[in-house]
């Protein structure tokens, strides 16, 4: 008998907590921050306080009340102990997107993360480049300690890194990349590393590479009593959907499939990598002036079309010094260099964090100023978002074009920041693609143009072939704002919604 338990992401986009357990042994599948729930309660400036650990979350409901988190973040006026207690033994992660590992720091620091050594190098390079706050603290975290006020947690001086679990060989690099500290004055004590046929788990757990908006991406199946198939986020058209389709191919045998539905409840658009590819292209050899690329940090598929895009027209692309560090952590995993036909921002700043002395002694000679763009813009490809645009004030660009490539804005805010991106690209003569602002009721609103960005997820139809295909006994949606397109279009569809359980 295997139990299933969803104890968040069954009703929103993000926010995964799915705990697979078998005689009393369990994993849980993905560990993620729910944004949506998040967003009903902070914003920019408004966010949980770290030094009162864990009891902002528990008490607005953010993370499931168990008693399974680190001993560290509880303070002194928070009791866990009546909270039911897992046997929590791993966190399969399947991606490093935060909606999926974001709470994993949390999580009792003996619970090991099995992931991909890329997403394992992407967790450090993430937390490496952002500044130390609880949520953030996956890789790595500091040890609390009781303050004088006990209701009060302070930072310990040393961090200490996670135990992970490589579902496939790892590489001295890699050890070498966890083991770097490059936080201004703390040490890093590093934590184990070791090979997933190394490590015992309560399950036989088999990991697939799939397709999605960010390297590294798994889907898994695990095999006990019975076989459950668990998707993570995947597409099919992007250039590994072949690999999606491996998995698809495997996942057969498997009695309950876990998948994802983020696109559950849109209409189906012809999108792909390659249309993308092609539409982009053709506005860059339209555009004589600077060309902007936006798309999200580490969708490194977006990455290698504009990489590719700049090649066939003679322009270099250039990359900020993050992007860069992201660039090298994943090398460190699979020893490929993909930094050599870029160039790498240089920001006018007074001070270098630690992370980019990195970037700069591997790569200093790939740095551009602001300088030489502003004398030939045309030779360059920007990849810059709406956070970049201070550095216009330093290129001082006369016009160009800016390819907005990424999702569409869906809260208020990301509303304003489209009103505040119009406004800094009208003040500098550019042509906008892949979005409008339109006026509504008064109000300017942003209105995407189709054509520029893929989605990482799958279509409704691509959803439909891999349920047919795989055509298990019982379908459990995730990831999804409508569980009940699932209902209506197949049978043996089981919703768990916080908390509910399966036995299977
Ligand atoms: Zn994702």
């Amino acid at each position: 008998m295997t139990s299933i338990t969803v104890y968040d992401g069954a009703t929103t986009i993000g926010g995964n907590k799915i705990y697979v357990e078998e005689k009393g042994r369990g994993v849980f599948l993905d560990f993620g921050m729910n944004f949506a729930k998040y967003g009903e309660f902070f914003e920019e400036f408004l966010s949980e306080r770290s030094p009162r650990g864990i009891h902002d979350l528990i008490h607005l409901n953010l993370i499931p009340k168990l008693n399974i988190y680190r001993k560290d973040l509880i303070p002194i006026d928070l009791d866990v102990s009546s909270f039911p207690s897992l046997n929590v033994e791993a966190v399969l992660l399947s991606h490093a997107h935060l909606d999926h590992c974001g709470n994993i720091g949390l999580l009792d620091a003996r619970i090991p993360i099995i992931a991909s050594p890329i997403s394992i190098a992407l967790l450090k390079a993430m937390l490496d480049s952002s500044p130390s706050k609880i949520r953030s603290e996956i890789a790595y975290y500091s040890e609390k300690i009781l303050g004088e006020d006990p209701r009060i947690l302070r930072s310990g001086k040393t961090d200490i890194g996670r135990k992970f679990v490589c579902i496939a060989n790892y590489s001295e690099d890699l050890i070498n990349f966890l083991s770097l500290s490059v936080k201004s004055t703390k040490k890093l004590e590093p934590g184990d590393v070791c090979e997933l046929n190394e490590y015992s788990t309560p399950f036989e757990i088999r990991a697939f590479e799939v397709d999605h908006s960010i390297y590294g991406a798994n889907a898994y199946i695990l095999y006990g009593d019975t076989a459950i198939a668990y998707t993570g986020d995947f597409r099919l058209h992007g250039k590994n959907a072949e690999k999606s389709k491996e998995f698809v191919r495997n996942a057969k045998d498997a009695s309950v499939l876990i998948i994802e539905g983020t696109r559950a409840e849109r209409e189906d658009v012809n999108e792909s990598e390659d249309i993308v590819f092609r539409n982009c292209l053709k506005v860059v050899e339209e555009s004589k002036g600077l060309v902007i690329a936006d798309f999200s940090p580490r969708n490194f598929e977006r990455l290698e079309t504009f990489l590719d895009i700049a090649k066939k027209v003679g322009r270099q692309l250039v990359i900020t010094a993050k992007d860069a560090y992201m660039l090298h952590a994943i090398e460190c995993a699979d020893g490929v260099c993909r930094m050599k036909d870029m160039l790498i921002y240089n920001e006018l700043r007074a001070t270098r964090n630690k992370w980019e002395d990195i970037v700069m002694s591997k790569w200093g000679d790939n740095y551009v100023d602001p300088a030489d763009i502003s004398k030939e813009p045309e030779k360059y490809i920007l990849c810059f978002s709406f956070y970049d645009m201070k550095h216009l004030l330093d290129i001082k660009p006369s016009s160009g074009a800016y390819i907005y490539s990424s999702s569409e804005a869906f809260t208020e805010e990301q509303v304003f920041d489209f009103q505040r991106l119009h406004r800094w690209l009208e003040h500098f003569n550019f042509r906008i693609y892949g979005f409008e602002v339109v006026v509504e009721g008064k109000k300017l609103k942003p209105r995407f143009v189709k054509g520029y960005h893929a989605s990482g997820h799958a279509s409704k139809s691509d959803l439909r072939w891999v349920i047919e295909a795989v055509d298990p006994d019982v379908v459990i949606p995730v990831h999804t704002e409508n569980p009940e397109w699932f209902i209506e279009n197949f049978e043996n569809v089981v919703v768990l919604r916080d908390g509910e359980n399966l036995e299977v």
